[in-house]
């Protein structure tokens, strides 16, 4: 065994052996995986192994392609071909127009990866799977790809294949702990022995928390017991004269395969069960949870419903494994947070089918630092502080019981909420406040005009228009007030901090006390790795502030560049912003805080403190809205005092509430951006329309790349369009098309309601990004015509906010 290498992959199921071989296609061919027993013993060796086509974001499209392509290679491989039935088909069934409008959406985003799903009616649905009744069915999606493959097969081959570029794996080897260097090196010791790396990675499947507390940390996964069993021959599907595709339901919550003669159903039972939450044996590998179909009675009639042939079919065998789940549903594939060298690719509950894509990523992050797609949906890092055992349980059940019913636009499914909250979350409840989770916060949506009002949840616009419209009008015409928790905010110290952000900045970042300013900051590539605000308080402290669902990730960034004469202290946990917004909001203010609040003592962009009734606060005067705004950051444990006081001052004003979903809707009417809609590791600032925060005449990280970038000119642009439709906006991965060609992907959209316009912002081809240009968008399904306009529709000189 070797005592040093590169980077050692702990676990050698389908993620372990996905990442080793993907580390050699990287270059990084001195890499070694352990595996505490043989290949696949974990989850791997029993998987139903189908490999699908589908996702619900173009990173998850576009990593299952790549498994696609690569279990292709490896099965046309003549030296060691793996069994992999490729392209059986699959349907998603949908007995309702709210899921067939989800899967038309769905259709439109896989179209910008070159991926075409089919949307079918019920009768094509019986027609391409001959044992499906049409009851109670409206149609499907289609995904011509799907197949599914020989596990130990797949790890064996990727093994192979990596060990012959330089790679050693060695089983029965289990890893008993973890020790950290101070250059951030690890030696891994296992029973055979110890090895130093520079790297570790955490595939460790159902014991990725064992792992993690060789490193001191938790990660938020959890893991569910999960049931399949497989019939004997069934004479319709022996004589069906064609490969009988998959099925996925979220009628019934079960999917099935094609198993020789037979048929493999796995079930997703409403009373499921956590699987290991007080330990797992050390014993247990290569093994299987007692089975109990009594438990999947419910679904089973509904797949007995749907496929009528299973009624008679004799059952062979079942399985009942372990299966991990993670707080949202999606893996864990990135840096481990606050720990350098440290990457996991956990949490795959579709491993067979992601794996070969996940593999894929990580070996670039690890190698590259970025991947070729934007990978926040995947990051570790995007649950900050929340995601404890208890919780993840919670919301692993949710979403097992959930498996195949995708979110619906603004849907935030109730299990483990309220999670983070401040004192004010009771008080806006009592306003009526409907709230959307952020980051594991109760953040405000809007305010419900009556104490009955459920919202519809749909692809189209909804009962909800009419509320934020009001909203809007409020903020619009008079004063809105709303709470923005979770906000990311540093504080960054030491003597080389100001130095320190110039390099980290890609523009002039302002250095006058007193003073707001915007920078973004770049990755290696020269493309937009994140969005802050730079306040510098009068008294010299510097604030840098950023979206909530960045707090992990940017502290991480930074940390891994700072200089030793930088301290950084996260104060997010401890304030949060009242958000006073509107052309009276000067008056409201200067009625609730001493002190001259005038445009010339205080202009936009400015910074200071003051007393917001008997609360401290620090006030900034910048506006996400468009409407003259500031920003009252306020201790938590005084944020009700301030509330309380702007609240009395502002009854003589006709101050009202609004909530994140009015400011979504203004925001896009201002052209500005949000991180990781807009804001994308994909995409230079020259292509998000940034280039007014870029400067050359100094150094920053990035910029090399970036020159070269802008030399070889854009690959998209960033527009925004309006588009011709009252009836749904466009949804964050909607295809744009140029007859039939795809020209570009949309990542926002929502109604502009001061300018009355439906607004999207989409990356689109260069050629195409001139205002004016007719372009059409697939909302879901529907060819909605477009048009590019200048960014920033409502007042475009920015006027309101200075006034
Ligand atoms: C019943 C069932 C059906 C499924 N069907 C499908 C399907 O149809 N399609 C699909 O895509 N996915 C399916 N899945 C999910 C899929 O099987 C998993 O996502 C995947 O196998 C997980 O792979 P992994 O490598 O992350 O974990 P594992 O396969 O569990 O691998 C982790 C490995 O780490 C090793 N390890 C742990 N601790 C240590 C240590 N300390 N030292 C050394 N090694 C260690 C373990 O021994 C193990 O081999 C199914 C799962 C179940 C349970």
């Amino acid at each position: 065994m070797k005592s040093t290498t590169r980077a050692v992959v702990i676990g050698g199921g389908i993620a372990g052996c996905s990442t080793l071989y993907h580390l050699t296609q990287e270059g990084w061919t001195d890499v070694v995986l352990v595996e505490r027993d043989e290949l696949t013993s974990g989850t791997t060796w029993h998987s139903a192994a189908q490999v699908t086509n589908f996702g619900m974001t173009q990173t998850m499209v576009g990593l299952k392609s790549h498994s696609i392509a690569l279990y292709k290679d490896l099965r046309d491989d003549p030296d060691y071909p793996v069994g992999y039935n490729h392209g059986d088909g699959g349907i998603r069934l949908a007995n309702d127009e709210r899921t067939m409008e989800g899967y038309r959406h769905f259709a439109s985003m896989a179209r910008g990866m070159g991926v075409e799903y089919e949307i079918l009616d019920a009768e094509e649905c019986a027609r391409r799977h001959p044992l499906i009744s049409t009851e109670n069915l409206v149609g499907g999606l289609w995904d011509g790809e799907d197949g599914h493959i020989d596990p130990a097969q797949l790890c064996a081959a990727l093994t192979r294949r990596a060990r012959k570029a330089g790679a050693e794996v060695y089983r029965k080897t289990a890893v008993t702990g973890l020790t950290q260097h101070k250059d951030h090196s690890w030696t891994v010791h296992t029973d055979q022995g110890d090895i130093d790396c520079e790297v570790v990675v955490n595939a460790g499947g159902y014991r990725v928390n064992e792992i993690a507390a060789m490193m001191g940390t938790h990660h938020p996964v959890a893991s569910m017991e999960h049931q399949y069993f497989i019939t004997d021959t069934i004479p319709e599907v022996r004589d069906a004269g064609q490969r009988i595709p998959l099925l996925r339901c979220p009628i019934s919550d079960y999917y099935s395969r094609q198993e020789k003669d037979g048929l493999l159903i796995g079930f997703y039972e409403q009373d499921c069960r956590t699987w290991g939450m007080d330990g797992i044996s050390p014993a247990f590998s290569m093994d299987l949870c007692p089975d109990d179909l009594e438990r999947v009675s419910d679904v089973l009639e509904g797949a007995i419903a749907r496929m009528p042939v299973l009624a008679d079919a004799g059952i062979k065998t079942i399985v009942n494994g372990p299966i991990t789940y993670t707080i949202d549903g999606a893996p864990l594939v990135g840096h481990v947070p606050g720990i350098r060298n440290a990457y996991c690719i956990i949490g795959l509950r579709a491993g067979l089918g992601e794996g070969g894509g996940h593999g894929w990523l990580l070996a670039q992050i690890i190698a590259h630092g970025e991947a070729c797609y934007d990978t926040w949906g995947l990051d570790p890092r995007r649950f900050t502080g929340h995601g404890n055992a208890e919780l993840t349980a919670l919301k692993a059940i949710e979403d097992y019981q959930n498996e195949f019913r995708f979110h619906i636009p603004h849907e935030h499914r109730p299990a483990g909420r309220p999670i983070k909250t401040t004192p004010l979350t009771p008080v806006l409840a009592a306003e009526g406040a409907e709230f959307a989770v952020v980051n594991g916060w109760e953040r405000v949506d809007y305010i419900k005009p009556t104490p009955e009002f459920v919202e519809t949840h749909s692809f189209r616009f909804n009962e909800t228009f009419d509320v934020i419209a009001a909203e809007v009008s409020a903020v619009q015409n008079g004063v809105g007030l709303t709470e923005v928790n979770g906000f990311n905010r540093m504080e960054i110290g030491g003597p080389g901090a100001r130095e320190f952000l110039d390099r980290m900045i890609c523009g002039r970042v302002t250095r006058k006390p007193g003073k707001v300013g915007l920078g973004y900051l770049l990755n290696h590539q020269g493309c937009l790795k994140s969005e802050m605000t730079v306040a510098n308080l009068p008294d010299g402290r510097i604030w840098l502030g950023s979206a909530a669902a960045a707090e992990g990730h940017d502290m991480d960034w930074l940390l891994a560049h700072a200089p030793e004469d930088v301290t950084l202290r996260s104060l997010t946990n401890e304030w949060t912003i009242l958000l006073l917004a509107g052309p009276k909001a000067r008056d409201v203010l200067s009625g609730a805080a001493r002190g001259d609040w005038s445009p010339e003592a205080f202009p936009w962009l400015s910074v200071r403190e003051a007393f917001v009734g008997i609360a401290p606060a620090v006030v900034m005067s910048v506006s996400f809205s468009g409407e003259l705004a500031y920003e009252i950051h306020v201790p938590n444990n005084q944020l009700y005092a301030a509330y309380l006081a702007l609240r009395k001052a502002g009854d003589v004003h006709g101050l009202t509430l609004f909530g994140a979903r009015a400011v979504e809707s203004m925001r896009l009417e201002k052209g500005y951006l949000h991180w990781k809609a807009d804001i994308l590791t994909e995409f230079d600032p020259f292509e998000t329309r940034l280039d007014r925060f870029v400067d050359f005449s100094k150094d920053f990280l990035g910029k090399d790349a970036l020159l070269k970038r802008r030399e070889n000119g854009p690959g998209k642009r960033l527009v925004t369009l309006a588009l011709d439709t009252r009836e749904a906006p466009a949804h964050g991965g909607a295809s744009v098309m140029q007859g039939a060609k795809v020209v570009g992907t949309v990542t926002s959209g929502d109604w502009g309601h001061r300018t009355g316009l439906n607004l999207a912002y989409a990356f689109v081809d260069p050629a195409l990004a001139a205002p004016g240009t007719a372009l059409y968008v697939d909302v879901i399904g529907m060819d909605v015509t477009a048009r590019v306009i200048p960014a920033g529709p409502y007042d475009p000189d920015t006027r309101r906010p200075r006034s």
